[in-house]
């Protein structure tokens, strides 16, 4: 009943044609776009022309010819919209990681006489591994990190407190912060904020000029499906960026590159937040799968998410094993990002029985199943029919397999 209703449902999405642009996988439901997302179609001809024609016979003109020198800001510019920044603001660059600890290092020297990071205890590990590095790095007089329960950040937030370190949408619950509401109550407490969006930005609009946020990093693999190791990308508030030079200050970041002077010049704006040479051939994909972006409203693909999120929890409910779940995600839609995650003390062996049964879904450390929504490609028939394929593992208890409880290097 409920796949005949998500049919209906299909057949009046507005969005529905966009998953034509995307490889999809036969006999296949894909629901792990927010850790890896799917091949847009686009991508194959940019990399053949990248490889072949820019790489295989321009060779290096093609940092000139081809643009790639630029590719970091170019590509930063593609990404703008999408996170609601104006030009100028964002780069494409590096990991998350490595972002984190260049905004965190310039938020650290714009706050000189604070020394607290604060961050969710619970958030992505990370940004904190990071925090802490740097902590270390820079000795207890000069950094320590401090992490609170997600009820307790406001009240952390003191007169110690340099920069709040926090992701928008929680990667094992799928909570979701009011970055607006967070970011005017660290501004009040004189801290300065640094929003990561990794499982927001491609599911939902993001404003991060319109929040007044300080800095920014996100994903390029996830939602915005650049493929498997993407650039991500960075956002520093044009008010705050020439004031201090990040410490990752390799040749690129230079004012002038090519002069090859022995002291370092950082360049103007963002760009100073590049370190090395980008990666060109990742950065045609990501280049490539941005397009589509141009074709869709935020507000649009964030309705979608909601509906799929919302229909999907339906669809669970009204299966028999429901009781036997945890649902960790919020109820509320403010407070929902585009994924939903249930608990079950077996949830590993039952992660595993959906792969097999062609649901792909993933697994997060203690006991949590993630279903991810990708507004671009998913269907309510995904919903639907995951939701009966997981109701008919637990009436068989199939995860009880022996294969089922077999743990690889990645889950
Ligand atoms: C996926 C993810 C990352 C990944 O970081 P990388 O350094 O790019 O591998 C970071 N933070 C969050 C919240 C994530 O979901």
């Amino acid at each position: 009943m409920n796949v005949s209703k998500a049919q209906e449902r299909d057949k009046y999405d507005s969005l529905a044609p966009l998953r034509d642009h995307f490889c999809l996988p036969d006999n296949t439901i894909y629901l792990d776009g927010n850790s890896l997302g799917v091949l847009p179609k686009a991508v194959l001809d940019r990399l053949q022309t990248t490889v072949a024609t820019e790489w295989g016979t321009d060779l290096i003109s093609s940092w000139n010819t081809h643009g790639w020198i630029d590719l970091p800001q170019s590509v930063g510019e593609k990404i703008a919209p999408i996170v609601g920044a104006a030009p100028g603001q964002v780069l494409c660059c590096d990991s998350i990681s490595i972002n984190v600890f260049k905004l965190l290092a310039t938020g650290l020297a714009l706050r000189p006489k604070r020394t607290t990071i604060l961050v969710e205890a619970q958030d992505f590990p990370t940004d904190r591994y990071i925090a802490e590095g740097l902590a270390q790095l820079l000795g207890p007089n000069r950094c320590v990190v401090k992490a609170v329960a997600v009820d307790q950040l406001e009240q952390a937030l003191d007169r110690d407190v340099a920069v709040l370190l926090l992701s928008e949408v929680n990667y094992r619950t799928g909570y979701r912060h009011d970055m607006a509401a967070l970011t005017r109550s660290a501004h009040a407490a004189g801290a300065l904020t640094c929003w990561d969006v990794a499982h927001s930005a491609g599911a939902m609009p993001v404003a991060f000029d319109q929040a007044d946020v300080d800095f920014g990093v996100g994903c390029g693999y996830k939602f915005l499906n650049g493929g498997p190791g993407a650039p991500a990308f960075l956002y520093v508030a044009k008010r705050l960026q020439n004031q201090v030079s990040q410490p990752l200050s390799g040749w690129l970041g230079h004012r002038q590159p090519f002069d090859f002077t022995p002291s370092y010049q950082p360049a103007e704006g963002v760009l100073r937040y590049q370190a090395g040479t980008p990666s060109v051939i990742a950065m045609r994909a990501l280049e490539a799968a941005l397009d589509i972006f141009d074709k869709v409203s935020l507000a649009a693909l964030r309705e979608k998410s909601l509906a799929l999120t919302r229909f999907f929890l339906e669809c669970l409910a009204s299966q028999a094993c429901f009781e036997s779940f945890g649902v960790l995600t919020p109820s509320d839609p403010e407070c929902r990002g585009s994924h939903i995650a249930i608990t079950h003390e077996q949830g590993f062996a039952i992660a595993q029985a959906l792969i097999a049964a062609g649901v792909i879904v993933d697994f997060r450390a203690p006991n949590i199943i993630r279903f991810g929504f990708a507004p671009l490609y998913n269907t309510f028939e995904d919903a639907a029919r995951s939701a009966a394929i997981l109701g008919a593992i637990m009436a068989e208890k199939r995860y009880l397999e022996p294969g089922f409880q077999q743990r690889q290097k990645v889950t």
